[in-house]
């Protein structure tokens, strides 16, 4: 079974919680155990999993990446977003998570965020469930 669906992501630098997104498509793909693999197809936005219970977390996470890639340091690429393009590389484009039971098999805490670096933008989120 392979979905997709687009999230739009409302500020220059954000991570937006997809989890239940993914979570509605496997439920849609009536498979009950396997994996799934979630993808960005976007080379300034990525997905990470991380804790989706305390909104400090992600704004923590964004914030360090911003110190460890400044927007601006003398960057060679002309289209001014090689920051973006930095940490897109540095949290990567998938994740894959087990399925059971029909639901994610995520830690309790766990949320699978898209991360954008370079919004706002409509982003295309691919999702691919392998049952077995
Ligand atoms: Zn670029």
């Amino acid at each position: 079974m392979f979905e997709q669906f687009t999230v739009d992501t409302p500020e220059h630098s954000c991570a937006i919680d997809i989890t239940l997104q993914v979570q509605q498509l496997i439920a849609r793909s009536g498979i009950r155990e396997g994996v799934c693999t979630v993808y960005v197809p976007h080379t300034t936005a990525g997905l990470t999993i991380n804790e989706n219970a305390d909104p400090t977390v992600p704004a923590d996470i964004l914030r360090e990446l911003d110190k460890m890639v400044p927007w601006r340091d003398g960057y060679e690429h002309t289209e001014g977003n090689s920051a973006a393009h930095i940490k897109a590389s540095l949290i990567g484009s998938s994740q894959s998570v087990l399925v059971v039971g029909g639901r994610l098999r995520l830690g309790t805490w766990q949320g699978i965020f898209l991360a954008e670096f370079d919004g706002p933008r409509t982003r295309d989120v691919w999702v691919k469930v392998l049952g077995g």
